[in-house]
């Protein structure tokens, strides 16, 4: 997978990565597999783990500033 900014290469990465849900509320999920750029730093996440963070956001019911889940495939 190539980098959509500037071509170089993505690499797989496991990393604690933020959601801003609302106004006041982030939520970290975290050892989430990215595909990050090792140049530029854009990323992608890969549809099947955006469809399983949507179901892990739509689920919590947050009522904190800050929440922090643990990914699990
Ligand atoms: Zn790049």
């Amino acid at each position: 997978m190539i980098c959509q900014k500037c071509g170089a290469k993505l690499e797989n990465v496991i990393t604690d990565f933020p959601f801003k849900i609302r106004d006041n509320s982030i939520v970290i999920i975290k050892g989430l597999p990215i595909l990050q750029c090792q140049n530029c730093n854009e990323y992608l996440i890969e549809d099947p783990i955006m469809e399983k963070i949507d179901v892990i956001l739509d689920r919590i019911d947050i009522t904190a500033e800050l929440e922090i889940l643990n990914f699990v495939a």
